[in-house]
């Protein structure tokens, strides 16, 4: 008998679904006219039904909901409803949609066309789907990975610049700002070789969590890979504020972390720029944020804001370099000076501090607050630690007996291999006695490993020469390194020193217990940069029992140091102010003030966070209201408080803030969107944003006669007067 050809065999399809379904390839699905599921293969129910009512009755809508995040079959698609596609009665094919109501989350593919009846009247769905709930955790998985950093869940750098990128671009039609900050750990290649990386690792980890802590809700964070993060934070251009959070970072970061019984401690510095005033589009912010960053990596490494003259520095740094390496071949600018160190009760010397200084024939003296660092970050610290060690040993050799030397060693010179023969080829070379020399040591040099650090302390000691430990206070300073490490000598940072008179500041508090600790560890206290005379009261008082300071002398030469002793007076006078002054800093440089639609230069002769002293103008009346342009687009709303000639102190009516090195600025600056707004187009700050501002302007303002006449102006005013 043969079978008819073409005869829908209504029992063979059947088998076939049934067989298709149990071997898992799919499952089918109809519904009725009004959306509610008519069939459902078993293994569907079975996967849906666990918690839930029968799924068969239930409108297919109710149960699932269109995916979006893996929707990709139609570009219309994942805007609508399954609901509102399936009442349009349109094919739907490998809809991604996932099961909306039980409480593991279930991901299908489904798809399926509208039937009709001979009438052609709708009678609902039929469709196929199937489970792809574990293809798309892969998905996700891959996607998670692809956009965070596997080692501490933080965004990666691919999503943040993304991230970065989007937010500039919209932030600008909205006329809103936003900051970067790029926090970098100084020198973690050193822990990581000193503990091994899984403890590298687990720093990092905690770095993060430390991060996120500070950051809060403020912004997004990100991990660059290696020691570098950076955080965006939308809407934040008060430099105030980001000082703040930029210190709070730094302070909890640094704290030590304890890892696997072993202790590190992370150094780090932060660099801040802000769109729009540092940068419009992504690239132009991140190489502003780098810029600051890298000028934040000084010998007491803080935050920097970005600024145009920050730009001009990273071209100077090389160039020290390169100078730096000649002044070491050739000898020619490099010199110890030495500041002495007395006796907290006689005055009368005891110590000397061997400081370096560098005159370059063309730069004139160079800071060794910014050399040193550099020196550091190129190794070149090896060769002119070895210098500073060797000609402060052989001077001080030529002073009486009873003086000691002390000498600044770098953590890098100290975790090299051969520093203790270096120590002791200073010591044979220049003759002298090793009890007189002391070599300070910061507490870096506890970033390293316990054992190693040990083994080089018992060595130093067993050469006869002391150990001071240098700039405590600063950072991550553990009372309990002291009672490892054999110091002879603490020196309270000046950091500690300044602002212990201030009522309410509790460095005081801090200064006593140092100072009773070293006294029961049978150590001297040396009370680091005194400046004034209630300082030395305060220090004196809390028991410290040498101090070092410009209150008694700056380093001098060699010479002049010779020439002291050869007096035979050997006590010092304290010389100096009674007291700090308000943060009052010496400049001298141009700067604008504008005043009745005029821009004069004047001469900034000081500055601080209040006020500031210029010259230039003559007799502006008490009271006037001026507006200082201190560059950058910093305006700062001033009144004249004091008048003489060509003098004037004025008061700022915002007090400026600090810039995170050792310098002051503004708050907030000229926004890049007024000046846009006056009809120039989108740009970070220009060099002279108060004449971009007011360009157009300019020739009404020629037209008007200044209000003041100006120092160069003198001539001139004899001329009007006669
Ligand atoms: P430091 O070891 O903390 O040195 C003390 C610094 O405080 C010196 O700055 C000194 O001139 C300054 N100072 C002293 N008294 C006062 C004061 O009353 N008020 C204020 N405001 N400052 C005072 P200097 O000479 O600029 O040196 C800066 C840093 O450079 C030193 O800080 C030290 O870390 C490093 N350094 C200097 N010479 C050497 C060296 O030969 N080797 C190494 N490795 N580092 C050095
Ligand atoms: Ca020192
Ligand atoms: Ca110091």
């Amino acid at each position: 008998m043969r079978h008819p050809v073409g005869r829908n065999d209504h029992t063979c399809s059947s088998e076939l679904v049934e067989s298709f379904e149990e071997a898992g390839l799919g499952w089918f699905w109809a519904t009725d006219a009004q959306g509610r599921l008519t069939y459902l293969s078993e293994g569907a129910c079975g996967q849906l039904e666990c918690g839930a009512g029968p799924a068969v009755g239930q409108q297919l809508s109710e149960i699932f909901v269109v995916d979006p995040e893996f929707e990709r079959s139609g570009s219309e698609a994942h805007h609508r409803t399954l609901a509102f596609l399936m009442s349009s009665r349109v094919s739907i094919t490998q809809l991604a949609v996932k099961c909306a109501s039980v409480t593991k989350e279930i991901s299908w593919e489904i798809t399926g066309r509208p039937t009709f009846d001979r009438g052609g009247r709708f009678i609902g769905y039929r469709g196929s789907a199937s489970d792809v709930t574990d293809a798309r955790a892969r998905e996700r998985e891959a996607q998670r990975l692809s956009q965070f950093d596997a080692l501490t869940g933080l965004a990666n750098r691919d999503r943040f610049y993304e991230r970065l990128g989007v937010t500039l671009t919209s932030f600008r039609n909205f006329k809103r700002s936003c900051s970067l900050m790029v926090v970098g750990l100084h020198r973690f290649k050193q822990v990581n070789e000193a503990l091994g990386h899984q403890a590298g690792d687990e720093v990092l980890k905690h770095v993060a969590t430390r991060l996120k802590q500070a950051v809060g809700g403020a912004g997004e964070i990100a991990r660059l890979g290696g020691d570098e993060f950076l955080v965006m934070l939308p809407d934040i251009d008060d430099r105030g504020r980001l000082g703040d959070l930029a210190e709070e970072i730094i302070q909890l970061v640094s704290q030590p972390y304890s890892i696997e019984g072993a202790r590190a401690i992370i150094n780090l510095s932060v660099g801040i720029a802000t769109a729009p005033y540092d940068g419009v589009d992504r690239a132009e912010l991140l190489k502003a944020t780098n810029i600051a960053f890298n000028a934040s990596k000084g010998a007491r490494a803080r935050y920097r804001f970005y600024s145009s003259e920050l730009q001009d520095q990273v071209g100077q740094r090389r160039q020290i370099e390169e100078d730096l390496r000649d002044a070491i071949a050739t000898g020619i600018g490099l010199a110890m000076h030495y500041q002495p160190i007395v006796d907290a009760r006689t005055h009368q010397l005891k110590c000397l501090e061997a400081l370096m200084r560098w005159d370059d024939p063309e730069r004139g003296e160079i800071s060794p607050g910014l050399f040193i660092p550099i020196a550091e970050e190129t190794g070149l610290i090896r060769q002119i630690g070895t210098w500073a060690l060797e000609e402060a040993c052989r001077q001080a050799q030529q002073w009486p007996g009873d003086l000691r030397v002390a000498i600044n060693v770098s953590a890098i010179q100290f975790m090299d291999g051969k520093f203790v023969d270096t120590v002791e080829t200073a010591l044979r070379k220049s003759g002298i006695a090793p009890a007189r020399v002391e070599l300070e040591i910061t507490e870096s040099v506890f970033m390293a490993d316990q054992a190693y650090t040990q083994r080089i302390f018992k060595a130093l000691k067993s050469l006869g020469v002391r150990l001071a430990l240098d700039d405590f206070g600063t950072g991550y300073s553990s009372l309990s390194y002291l009672s490892k490490a054999p110091f002879d000598k603490i020196k309270i940072d000046q950091s500690f020193v300044r602002g212990a008179t201030e009522p309410g500041n509790n460095n005081a508090a801090i200064i006593s217990s140092v100072v009773s600790l070293a006294l029961a560890l049978n150590m001297e206290t040396v009370a680091e940069g005194v400046e004034t005379q209630d300082e030395l009261e305060l220090v004196t008082g809390k028991g410290a029992s040498h101090i070092q300071g410009r209150l008694f002398s700056f380093a001098v030469s060699q010479q002049e140091l010779l020439d002291k002793i050869a007096s035979g007076d050997l006590v010092y006078e304290p010389e100096g102010p009674a007291r700090q002054r308000a943060d009052r800093r010496s400049e001298y440089r141009r700067v604008g003030l504008v005043h009745d639609d005029h821009r004069y230069i004047v001469v900034l002769r000081n500055l601080s966070k209040t006020g500031a002293l210029i010259e230039g103008l003559l007799d502006v009346p008490v009271g006037t209201e001026v507006v200082l342009d201190l560059g950058d687009g910093q305006l700062a709303v001033a009144t004249v408080q004091r008048s003489s000639e060509f003098r004037q102190g004025v008061e700022f009516e915002t007090p400026l803030i600090s810039d995170g090195a050792d310098g002051l600025c503004t708050r907030y600056r000229v926004s890049p969107y007024l000046i846009e707004a006056a009809g120039r187009p989108l740009a970070a700050l220009p060099d002279d944003p108060y004449a971009a501002l007011t360009g157009q302007d300019a020739a009404k303002a020629k037209l008007m006669r200044p209000k003041f006449f100006r120092e160069v102006d003198r001539d001139s005013r004899r001329t009007h007067a006669a």
